[in-house]
């Protein structure tokens, strides 16, 4: 087999086991447990997983480690498979589980007891704990560690046929209570739990740990390449002490690389899941969550994911990427594909005095990034709407946009000017007065008259009136992770993360389905909602056009 170019120390490691014949295909896989819906590091995963597949023509399983009945549950289940197919991935044959493993796992688990490598232990939870030493002082020997081989299995078959209450006796490995490294501790394989399974209803009582399941599952799965993240490297002596009492075939080479941490988020299940249970968010998929439901809600597509994927690379030190990164992706990627269209979110009525009472039509290019998008009409009328704060009525120097005596072009047609500024009686401008030149509709003047200022505009009596939702970053602290003394993380949540308007879009935009892109002119790019329907039509904000932050943070400076 030819070897392809390896991009990364991953790639590196796979084209050496090619090469030295340790395997002769590819197998990886994706192994997340389902307590929760996947976020964008999963999604580095995901790509780094699968894309390693693709590229050696080899295979990617998806297995979900569902050892832990308490905290799984079927939705995670479907959101999983959805948002992996969404990214526009497919896993080799059908989803695999850990829980297809438990026979196997425990049939390994009794292999163990024969050879004296485990043993059942009466000690409580807390007691484990307690006895397990410090990284400089080696932990005590279970009092239960010397128990015969007969009286073990004995123990594990009573364990297994539900003899026992929760927590009250765990199966143990019986490797070495001093060594230095405190995962070789005799690890607990497993525990009583008296608990629905949502594949193994109630068939099984005790679960196998995540220690004694991930690794055996990945050799019985003929993996060729578990690649999973930094903080496994100090459990890879386990699994291969594991796999070193009941291997006999070719086994997985573990290769672990850094985390993703992005700035201004929290990646941990367990935040995310607070997000959810105590309502800072509407739900998992909420635009604002780091979750790929979430952003796949906000209006990121797949292809700036896996954009920012690439671009983050893999390490093998931890780090922060910088959320103005996967901004960047989703910008880049959206100006090459959403189609242009005007919307007012700040609207100032303006009524053209000179136009007469008719309608008329001007083209707009959908997309200047892609003439295959082609143009559309739009039309244009006596009363219009443009954004309040295109107007001002004592401008200072090098405002180049609408005031009293100043001609503008109106975005793809006509020069306007403004004559006359109405208020009501606390003095805020209610409209505008203005009048156009009938030879500029297509937005330039005969005369050779040139304007500073191009502003976006909407017809009011054709105008869709929608609900908008900006949404900004969730947190205004760069590392919400890092939580003071006496503070939550809750608490560095952004008050300003979600602001809804009302706003008015050219009628371009009616009948658009769920999750279609558009760039609103000078605003940003927006996404229409899965809950948006023809009398409720509500866009939501995935990006601003430019960087705001950094030029807030310039500003400071
Ligand atoms: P958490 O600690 O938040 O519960 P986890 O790592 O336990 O997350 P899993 O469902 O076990 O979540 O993860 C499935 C796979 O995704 C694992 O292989 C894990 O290494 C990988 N993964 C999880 N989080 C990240 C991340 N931030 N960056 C890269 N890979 C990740
Ligand atoms: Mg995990």
């Amino acid at each position: 087999m030819e070897l392809p170019q390896a991009t990364n120390f991953i790639e590196e490691i796979i084209n050496e086991d090619l090469k030295n014949n340790v395997c002769s295909s590819v197998i990886t896989r994706f192994p997340p447990e389902p307590n929760g819906y996947l976020h964008i590091g999963h999604a580095k995963s995901i790509c780094l997983n699968f894309g390693i597949a693709q590229k050696y023509n080899g295979k990617c399983n998806l297995r979900l480690d569902d050892t832990n009945p308490e905290k799984e549950d079927v939705e995670y289940v479907e959101s999983i498979k959805k948002d992996i197919q969404w990214l526009g991935f497919q896993w080799d044959g059908e989803v695999r589980h850990a829980s297809d493993y438990f026979e196997k796992l425990y049939e390994w688990a009794k292999v163990l007891i024969k050879k004296g490598k485990a043993y059942v232990c009466d000690m409580s939870a807390e007691e484990v704990a307690a006895t397990r030493g410090t990284p400089t002082e080696p932990g005590k020997e279970s009092p239960y560690r010397n128990r015969s081989v007969e009286e073990n299995i004995d123990l594990f078959e009573r364990m297994k046929n539900g003899q026992f209450p929760d927590g009250s006796k765990t199966l143990r490995a019986k490797i070495d209570m001093s060594s230095p490294n405190m995962h070789m501790r005799d690890p607990v394989m497993y525990r009583i739990k008296h608990a629905t399974h949502h594949r193994t209803g109630d068939r099984w009582c005790i679960y196998p740990t995540y220690d004694w399941a991930h690794g055996q599952s990945d050799y019985i799965e003929g993996i060729t390449h578990s690649i999973c993240t930094l903080e496994f490297e100090v459990h890879r002596p386990l699994y291969d002490w594991f796999l070193d009492q009941i291997a006999t075939g070719p086994r997985p080479r573990q290769i672990e690389f850094a985390r993703l941490n992005l700035s201004y988020t929290v990646m941990s299940k367990r935040m995310l899941l607070r997000l959810v249970q105590e309502g800072f968010v509407n739900g998992w998929d909420d635009p604002r969550m780091p979750t790929i439901a979430g952003l796949r809600r906000r209006g990121y597509t797949p292809d700036a994911i896996k954009n920012f994927a690439k671009l983050v690379g893999v390490a093998k030190k931890d780090s922060m990427v910088d959320i103005a990164l996967l901004e960047h992706c989703i910008r880049e990627d959206l100006n090459k594909k959403a189609n242009r269209v005007m919307c007012v979110l700040n609207p100032l009525k303006v009524v053209i005095v000179n136009y007469p009472d008719d309608i008329e039509y001007v083209e707009g290019i959908n997309n200047p990034e892609d003439p295959s998008a082609g143009t559309r009409t739009i039309p244009f009328s006596k009363v219009l709407y443009i954004e309040r704060d295109d107007f001002m009525e004592n401008p200072p120097k090098k405002y180049y946009r609408l005031s009293p005596g100043a001609e503008v072009r109106l975005r793809y047609t006509y020069f306007i000017k403004c004559v006359n500024v109405l208020k009501d009686s606390n003095g805020n401008i209610t409209e505008i007065h203005c009048t156009y030149d009938p030879d500029t509709k297509n937005g330039y003047a005969p005369d050779g008259r040139k304007v500073k200022g191009t502003i976006h505009w909407v017809s009011a009596q054709h105008a869709i009136h929608a609900e908008i939702r900006l949404y900004d970053r969730l947190f205004t602290k760069e590392n919400p992770s890092e939580v003071e003394e006496g503070k939550d993380f809750t608490d560095y949540i952004n008050p300003d993360s979600l602001k809804v308007v009302h706003g008015y879009i050219e009628p371009y935009v009616r009948g658009a389905k769920a999750y279609t892109n558009f760039q609103f002119e000078r605003l940003g790019y927006f996404t229409v909602d899965p809950d948006s329907h023809d009398d409720r039509i509500i866009f939501n904000r995935t990006v601003t056009l430019k960087d705001t932050w950094a030029k807030i943070a310039q500003k400071e400076e």
